[in-house]
This record gives C-alpha cells, sequence and structure tokens, in this order.
C-alpha cells in the first residue's frame, strides 16, 4: 500500500530532510585522508542523539542483509557502493566514500546519500560521481504530477547509458514516509510512461548509483557491504523527493545546494 502524504506531513518530513541534508554535508567536510571511518560513524551517533532523531539503520534487519545492523551510516569505500558497514578503516588518499544515512524526526523519515573523493581525485572517479549526481537530477526533475514512475527511471538510465555506465537493477529507490522502505520500488531504468501514476503527495528516495564497468554486484562476509563484482569504483548519490502539485520538491538538500523545489541543483548536462 502507498500512503499519500499531506502537505502538511511532507513539511514534517522536510524537517527531517534538513537535518539528514545538515549532517552529510557535515560529515563530508569531515572525511579526510587519515580519518577512520568509525569517527564519521561515532561524529553521526552524537549528532543524531542530540538532535532526537532515531536512526533508521540501527538495528534494520532486511531480508538483503544479515542482521540487525548496528550502525547508523552505511560508509562505502571505493569498490563498495551500498550498505558498507562502518568498521576500522582510515581512509587513503583518492579513496572514493558514499555516506547514505536514514533518519526519522517525530516518526517522519528522510533518506539521502552523497559520494565524495578524500585527498586528490581521480578523474574517472569525479565523472563517476557526477554521473549519478547528474541522474539525480534528471530522475527529480522526471517526478512531476500527471507523469509516470517510468519517468524517473528512465531519466537516470538515459544518463547512465549517456555516461556509458551500466545499471543493476537489483537495488533502487523506495518509497518513503513513515518508515525507510516503502512501496513502490523505484528502478534506476525503465520505460517513460509506464509505472504508477505519479500523484501529488507521493514521497520517494531517488538513488542513482552506478559501478565503472559492470552491472553486477557482490556480498562481503560480513552480509552486509555491497562491492562491485569486477572490483571497479563506484558512486552513489540519493535524495528524499515528494511529488507536489507544484512539481517535484526536494526534502534533503544540503547547505549550499539550491533549495528552489522545482530546480534541482545539477540540472542534466552534455555527458561527456
Ligand atoms: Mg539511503
Ligand atoms: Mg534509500
Amino acid at each position: 500500500m502507498i500512503e499519500l502524504k499531506s502537505a502538511e506531513e511532507i513539511d514534517r518530513m522536510a524537517v527531517t530532510g534538513r537535518f539528514v541534508g545538515e549532517l552529510l554535508a557535515e560529515l563530508s567536510g569531515i572525511a579526510a585522508v587519515g580519518v577512520n571511518l568509525m569517527d564519521l560513524e561515532h561524529h553521526a551517533r552524537r549528532r543524531i542523539a542530540e538532535r532526537g532523531a532515531t536512526s533508521c539503520y540501527w538495528d534494520y534487519a532486511p531480508s538483503f542483509g544479515r542482521g540487525p545492523f548496528r550502525n547508523v551510516l552505511c560508509l562505502s569505500v571505493n569498490d563498495a557502493v551500498l550498505h558498507g558497514l562502518p568498521h576500522d578503516y582510515v581512509l587513503r588518499d583518492g579513496d572514493l566514500l558514499s555516506v547514505d544515512m536514514a533518519v526519522g524526526i517525530d516518526g517522519w523519515v528522510a533518506d539521502s546519500a552523497v559520494s565524495v573523493v578524500v585527498g586528490t581525485p581521480d578523474p574517472a572517479d569525479l565523472r563517476l560521481i557526477e554521473a549519478t549526481e547528474v541522474a539525480l537530477a534528471a530522475g527529480i526533475a522526471a517526478a512531476q504530477p500527471g507523469g509516470r514512475l517510468g519517468d524517473v527511471s528512465a531519466a537516470i538510465g538515459e544518463v547512465a547509458r549517456a555516461y556509458g555506465y551500466p545499471v543493476n537493477g537489483e537495488f533502487g529507490g523506495h518509497g518513503i514516509g513513515r518508515t525507510m522502505h516503502e512501496a513502490p520500488h523505484v528502478a534506476n531504468n525503465g520505460r517513460p510512461g509506464r509505472g504508477m501514476k505519479l500523484v501529488p503527495g507521493l514521497t520517494i528516495a531517488i538513488e542513482p548509483w552506478f559501478c565503472r564497468s559492470t552491472d553486477r554486484i557482490t556480498y562481503d562476509k560480513d552480509g552486509w557491504t555491497i562491492r562491485s563484482a569486477d572490483g571497479s569504483r563506484t558512486a552513489h548519490s540519493e535524495h528524499t523527493v515528494a511529488v507536489t502539485a507544484a512539481g517535484p520538491r526536494v526534502l534533503t538538500h544540503r547547505p549550499g545546494q539550491n533549495a528552489d523545489s522545482a530546480d534541482p541543483a545539477r540540472k542534466p548536462a552534455t555527458a561527456h
């Protein structure tokens, strides 16, 4: 069942989203060569507790993981792309780090992810991150009332193809609201004009993630961390978005991002 949210409920999700955006921006700023992943995890735990928020990850035990998860962040480095388990690892020059988090405040949840390079970037890694950000902006721009869910998926897939990255169909975005993972599934590839109708009050997490040279994944022995099957680098970008009568509204803007809901921070650019 898909629960449509009222304008007031979307505003409450935006309160959570603002906190998630602020904390992700902080964590991106803290991440640097020589910083331990557990420092990021402990910073996030402190901030979440101070805010009176609840991590959606803590004790999460879905069918695909070896639960329960006992962290508030997913930290995925280099070829790790999703559900990276925070562990004792010191970031090295050129590492590509994806930070993903979801919390609830007063019963309303927001979920967002960002990828950054610490130290000296490999231009190929920046291009991969850019592709996920451009795909995210394209997916957001397609989340128009009266459209179809397939429009969002197709917009993401089109950017991936333009950049030359394959798309995995197994994991993608999802409905979100009172809990982190709700219907519908928001695939990162699809056909425009297909799927459920996008109506005001629908709230979804849109989250393109790409591996540089494969659409296949493997799982670590920890039961959580998902990597590219060929060891190639990966990136992930995510926002929580509400479909409103006025168009898509991003609920997890980070400080410094364009806050105009109808104008995603990055327009799809010509791929190179
Ligand atoms: Mg997420
Ligand atoms: Mg998500």
